[in-house]
């Protein structure tokens, strides 16, 4: 017999080594072939009188198994619930069977049987369904290193552990660790999981089958202990034991409260360990598959699995590049700028494994890119997350210099200096005269047209935009914006280096603001306008917090600071004259930062006062300047604003083709501004309600709020038609 995903091969002891490596995939994955081939290794290994166990391993360097195939996952599109449900069950039934050795749980426990001894020989990473793989075998031994995880990450794509997850985790570590570890997603290390009862043991490597072997010919006859008589949950469990009842209490209320609401999936990972910790384990498998069913047939789960997994990997991997270019090899960068986003640029391209020349107007503005990067490799060092010498061998990628002759032999140009065409223009002349005359040159940029500064460029071919969000280590996306001339070679350079620096990278087009920047100023602003008329503050973060969104518009406004609001007021009016629209707000940023000297976080306070070694507060000196009304809105008021002001112009720069499809919509909006998550972002939503319930519902705000929430007349049209925003199969 042989198989696609595994070799399968008896020793002289009767034991079976088991080795996954799913061809194709860099890390082994459940698919459907996968699956095949699993079942009937356990059918042979529970039938065959020859096979005495087995060891179950990986036969990738990359990992054990890193869950199931999410894009299979997305893409079933089951006839009926029951169909959905036994297709869930499917896994469940499998891993069951081999834990049990197709014994019943009655004979086991009773002793009358005993299943055959399966132990896992974890050589990397575990995680989701490979976890749950490796919890279904009775022996778990796992590499001794200490950059492999185990975990269950389902939550953050909307799903939950439906491999066994929620019920084999609570059984062996307790209903506590195990509700921490699947609601949030967050994986644990070997040593952790050791300590915890997860596993049983941590080796080397190259000791792991053999010691797997050992246990199995030690162990002939097993059963996990949940299959044995007196059975309890380490820590309680059940409905009648005062310790889990206290626990589930906690645990909902916390939920809840750090979700908000919005993830159905924590919820259901709640339900799953409450009701499956009063039956038995092959009844509480069932009401996990029940629950797993409910949420791959949701539009949330298949959304937040689109997004935030299929388009997500899928634009990591460069679905934008033009194919013809052949691929680039980028060595070295340099970057103009050692400020705020040049520190930043330097310390993620070295982190991706290049070395980066970094220019300043002088030698000690330049070493404020190296200042940078030390700041947060010590504290790295001091955590003992990184040693002293790969900090130092780190620092050592970074050349700051004055001098643009130490450009010459660069790979790429990225430019980050004031934002100041002049400035701009100067930068690049000087660039390209000393850089090889087939470098690409990204600006940073976040205001000024790319095609306007490509027109000081010798060759406006090989210009091109990349905007970075700051802090730039943290922050996930890249919206990289082809100019008018900007050449295949350019974008295909830059999502080169975008993979390396490991971005979710957007292409969008060449306009003021290009998409992120387009969407957040008047998300900002409703939530300004709203203080003006007297919706109380916190009303107005909570709001916000409640829709899904990380921070409140008020503290993002601090962040980015009010002066900065103020000035763009400023010189949009100067550049735009007569045809300026006002935003309603400009008497508020001038007040604030003109008259009270609030600019925001970074000095003097804001909406926020931010005492020194204390938490940050609303002001409340602010209802002195802005009154509060007597008659507040309902919370589900202000949410509605709030999600419509970032929803319709996001959809203005889908019907202008400022973003190019729906999926890049999304993907900016959530990994640029945080767009609420849940949602698998502003197109996913619109999809969801339905393209005519969100023009009725954006026409009844016009007519209450203003024209700011007027739909653009493509959707209106999309509406009437009944099309979606996504084609059937994006
Ligand atoms: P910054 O003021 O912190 O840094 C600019 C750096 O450029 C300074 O170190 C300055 O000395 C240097 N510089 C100025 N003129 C120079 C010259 N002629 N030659 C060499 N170096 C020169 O500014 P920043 O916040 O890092 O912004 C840089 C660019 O990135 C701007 O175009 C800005 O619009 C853009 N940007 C900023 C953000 C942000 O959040 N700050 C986000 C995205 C894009």
């Amino acid at each position: 017999m042989t198989y696609k995903t595994l070799s399968f091969e008896v020793d002289s002891d009767g034991i079976a080594l088991v080795t996954i490596d799913v061809p194709g995939e860099t890390m082994n994955v459940w698919n459907a072939d996968l699956i095949e081939d699993f079942a009937g290794v356990v059918d042979r290994i529970v039938e065959d009188d020859g096979v005495k166990g087995a060891v179950i391993t990986s036969g990738k360097t990359t990992g054990f198994m890193a869950g199931a195939d999410l894009n299979m996952l997305g893409g079933i599109e089951a006839a009926s619930m029951k169909e959905a449900f036994e297709g869930a069950f499917r896994l469940n039934a499998m891993l069951r069977k081999l834990e049990t050795g197709g014994k019943s749980a009655k004979e086991l426990k009773k002793g009358l049987a005993h299943a055959k001894p399966i132990a896992a020989a974890v050589n990397g990473l575990a995680l989701g369904g490979g976890l749950e793989l490796v919890l279904a075998c009775h022996y778990r031994v796992v590499s001794d290193h200490p950059k492999v995880q185990l975990g269950v990450p389902e939550s953050m794509v909307g799903l939950l552990p439906g491999g066994g997850g929620t019920q084999r985790i609570p059984r062996l570590i307790g209903l506590q660790n195990a509700a921490m570890m699947a609601t949030t997603g967050k994986p644990t290390d070997p040593a952790t999981a050791k300590s915890q009862g997860l596993i049983h043991d941590v080796a080397p490597a190259d000791e792991l089958v053999a010691k797997a072997k050992e246990w199995v010919k030690a162990n002939p006859k097993t059963a996990q202990p949940w299959d044995k008589q007196g059975f309890k949950f380490p820590g309680g469990g059940g409905a009648m034991d005062p310790r889990s009842v206290q626990f589930f209490i906690a645990a909902n209320a916390m939920a809840q409260k750090q979700s908000k609401h919005n993830y159905p999936a924590i919820r259901y990972i709640l339900s799953c360990m409450y009701e499956g910790s009063i039956v038995p384990i092959d009844t509480a498998l069932r009401i996990e598959s029940k629950y797993f069913t409910k949420l791959l047939a949701s539009d949330q789960t298949r959304n937040m699995i689109r997004t935030l997994f299929v388009n997500k990997q899928a634009a990591e991997k460069g679905a934008a590049r033009p194919k013809d270019v052949p691929a680039s090899d980028i060595k070295t960068v340099g970057v103009l700028g050692a400020g705020l986003m040049g520190s930043g640029i330097t310390h993620v391209s070295v982190q991706g494994g290049m070395n980066v020349i970094v220019l300043d107007r002088d030698m000690d503005a330049a070493e404020g890119a190296v200042a940078y990067s030390r700041k947060i490799l010590d504290k790295k060092v001091s955590r003992g997350k990184m040693t002293q010498e790969k900090a130092d061998a780190f620092l050592a990628k970074i050349k700051p210099t004055a001098d643009y002759n130490d450009l010459k032999d660069v790979d790429l140009i990225i430019e980050a200096v004031f934002e100041d065409p002049d400035v701009k223009a100067d930068v690049i002349k000087k660039t390209e005269a000393v850089i090889g005359e087939d470098i690409i040159f990204a600006s940073n940029t976040s205001t000024l047209p790319i095609t306007g500064l490509a027109k000081h460029s010798k060759r406006p071919e090989q210009f091109i935009g990349m905007h970075f969000f700051s802090p730039v280590e943290k922050m996930p996306l890249l919206e990289i914006i082809p100019g008018e001339k900007s050449g295949d070679k350019a974008l295909a350079v830059a999502l080169d280096y975008n993979k390396k620096i490991r971005k979710t990278p957007i292409v969008v087009k060449d306009v003021r603001g290009f998409y992120t920047n387009r969407v957040v100023p008047p998300y900002l602003n409703e939530a300004m306008l709203l203080v003006k008329e007297g919706v109380k503050p916190a009303l107005i973060e909570n709001a916000a917090a409640n829709l899904g969104m990380p921070v409140g518009p008020l503290a993002l406004t601090d962040e980015t600071s009010l002066s900065l609001g103020w000035m763009l007021v400023q010189s949009t009016k100067k550049e735009l004259g007569d045809e300026y629209k006002p935003t309603g707000v400009e008497d508020l940023l001038e007040t604030m930062v003109e008259k009270l000297g609030r600019h925001g976080r970074k000095s003097g306070g804001g909406f926020y006062d931010y005492p020194e070694g204390g938490k940050k507060h609303l002001w409340p000196g602010l209802s002195e300047y802005f009154p509060l009304a007597d008659d507040q809105p309902s919370v589900d008021d202000v949410k509605d604003r709030l999600l419509y002001a970032q929803l319709i112009p996001a959809a203005h720069c889908l019907a202008d083709g400022i973003v190019p499809d729906a999926k890049s919509a999304d993907l900016g909006a959530i990994f640029g501004w945080g767009f609420a998550p849940w949602s698998g972002g502003p197109a996913s939503y619109i999809d969801t309600v339905g393209l005519d319930e969100f023009v009725s519902r954006a026409d009844s705000l016009a007519q209450r709020f203003g024209e700011r929430f007027h739909p653009p007349a493509a959707f209106r049209d999309k509406a009437k038609s009944g099309e979606k925003l996504y084609a059937k199969a994006a």
